[in-house]
Order: C-alpha cells, then structure tokens, then sequence
C-alpha cells in the first residue's frame, strides 16, 4: 500500500511531467480547468468540482474529422498520450459511463484512441460539490481509474487500478503506508427510479414540464457543463476555391435555442435520454449526480428537485 504527503503533490506532478504530458486543475481566467502543467504553474489541490469537465479532453468540441483539398483526404495526427491528474471522482465515473456510450460498435475512432492514450489519476478530498445528488440516484464513484489519490488529513492513500496506473508509483514522493478505514457515512435516501422512468415513458405534456418551460430560456448551459452530454453534429466547411476544407463536429445541445421543438418536449428529452432511454440501454442512469446542471441555471432550476417531483407523481 502507498501514500503521499499533500505537501508533496507539487513535487509529485514536477517529478511526473518530465516523463509526461500532464494537465492539473489550475485557474485560468476566474475558472478552473485541466490545462498542461508547465513549471512552476500553480495546481489547486482543494479542488471544487471544475466548470468544464474533462470530456473535452476526449469529445473535443470543433474538432476537425478531416480535411480535404480537392479529392485529396488528409486525417488528423493521432493524440500523443496524456496524464490527467487531479480529475474529479464524478468526472472520473462520468468517463465510465461514457466509454460505455462511445465504445459501443461502431466506436468513435477518436475517442477511443485518447481514452486508450490518457492516463487517469483521481484527486479525492471527500467533500461533496454544491447540489450533488450521486447516492440519491444509487451511484458509484469508485471505476476506471488509473490511479485513486484519497485525502485523509495531510496525506492521501493511492489505490493503483491499471498497470498504467501502477507505473506511476515509482516517484520519490510516493510512500509505504497503511490505508485508513473509511467510516461508513449516513447514506441519502435512494431516489425510486423506476418510478422516475414511469413518469418520463408518459411523455412531455404534463404540467411539470409545462412549468420548466416557462423558468427555462433554453440558453443549453446545463448540457453543456453535463459531463455525460455527448450528442454532436458534423459540419463541412468547403472552401470555394479548391483550397483546404474540412469536416469538423460540434458539441450538439437539445436544450439549446437552435434545436427546434417546444422548450416543454426539449426539457422533458433531456432527463428522458438520461434516466429512462439510458437505463434500457445500459442499465444505469447516463448522470452521476454531480449537480453541474443545477450549479450552473441562471433560472435556478433543481434538477434533483425534478426528479423528485417526477418519483412523487
Ligand atoms: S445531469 Fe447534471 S448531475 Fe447529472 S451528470 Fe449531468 S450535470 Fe451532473
Ligand atoms: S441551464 Fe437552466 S435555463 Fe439554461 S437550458 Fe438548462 S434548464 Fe434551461
């Protein structure tokens, strides 16, 4: 079993960028993103949950397919391989489920193929994120990484998951050390979601819906901060005069103004894909409670207060 100091993370990752590419929580403009470490950038440890999500960093939004001149095709480099370090234990599950999604035949080239290339460790300070509702939708937090950083005062036990993981433990900083014992914390009460994927299989015209659709202005913020969100839309820019042209894909966002459809059926879609479509097809909701959505309405829309209301109806 191994452990590392917190007063040792900074070396850790200065250590560990002289082999890899690696990208830490950092602020950039007031936000905190994974961005690439270069010296002496500034890692926050005491992460809150970040705005953008690592899914970027896989399902790259504008990201040119190809480009063409004339008949002539020419395909992108493939990604080098990458270590996100500092991810999230939600963004970390939402990857799970979405490797599920992405994976399912026939695959996206592209994002298997840095998923495959990236190296996942999770920084886990066991606070929850404002409006998280991840034990109410019965979900775990505990699969897929490479490497799993624990707080426990000042230090953090490492739980290595891969062999990619446990290369990563050949590093000054990591330690011998006993694991603590987590204490079991007072569990939330479970949301039925059968009864939640009864109420969405009705359909839209109920006045739930009617009544988000009257506080919601369609501005697709909550989709976009969705960790789990993945729909796109693919796009040619031809250029008149033979010259480069290329096929590119967008995030696509039901939730948004440009997709056509009455805001109420727009609103009810969005939690049906993800807590009655999802659990047919994989058996799990395609959310992992993680509150982005409710964190980031400007019209102070709950979205675990709308699943509530769905469960009661
Ligand atoms: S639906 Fe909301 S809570 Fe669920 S994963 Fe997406 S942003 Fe997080
Ligand atoms: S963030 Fe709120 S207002 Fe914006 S589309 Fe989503 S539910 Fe509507």
């Amino acid at each position: 079993m191994s452990t590392i100091r917190e007063k040792d993370l900074g070396g850790y990752i200065e250590f560990l960028s002289q082999k890899h590419k690696i990208y830490t929580p950092q602020l950039n403009a007031g936000t905190l993103t994974l961005k690439e470490y270069v010296k002496d950038a500034k890692t926050v440890f005491n992460q809150s949950l970040p705005s953008a999500s690592p899914k970027n960093h896989f399902l790259k939004h504008g990201e040119p397919f190809f480009t063409f001149i004339g008949d002539e095709i020419y395909e992108p480099t493939p990604p080098a391989p990458k270590t996100l370090f500092g991810v999230t234990p939600w963004d970390n599950q939402a990857l799970r489920i979405l490797d599920d999604i992405m994976f399912e035949e026939p695959a996206d080239y592209y994002y298997r193929i840095r998923r495959q290339n990236t190296t996942i460790i999770v920084l886990d300070d066991r606070r929850k994120p404002p409006n998280s509702f991840t034990d109410q939708i019965g979900c775990n937090l505990n699969e897929g990484y490479d490497l799993y950083l624990t707080k426990f005062g000042g230090e953090y036990d490492v739980t290595v998951g891969s062999q990619k993981g446990a290369d990563y433990l050949n590093a000054p900083q990591i330690r011998p050390g006993e694991h603590h014992i987590i204490q079991q914390e007072k569990k939330e009460k479970k949301l039925d979601l059968a009864a939640i994927k009864k109420y969405l299989d009705e359909g839209p015209h109920k006045k739930l819906w009617m009544r988000l659709a009257e506080k919601c202005i369609s501005c697709g913020l909550c989709s976009y901060v969705c960790p789990l969100t993945h729909s796109f839309n693919i796009e040619d820019h031809q250029s008149l005069n033979l010259g480069v042209s290329v096929r590119k894909r967008n995030w696509e966002n039901i939730m948004s103004q440009k997709h056509l459809g009455e805001d109420h059926v727009k609103i009810h879609e969005w939690f049906r894909r993800k807590f009655s479509q999802s659990i047919e097809e994989r058996g799990t909701p395609e959310c992992v409670g993680c509150g982005r959505c409710t964190t980031f309405c400007p019209q102070g829309i709950d979205f675990e207060e709308t699943l509530s209301n769905c469960e009661k109806r």
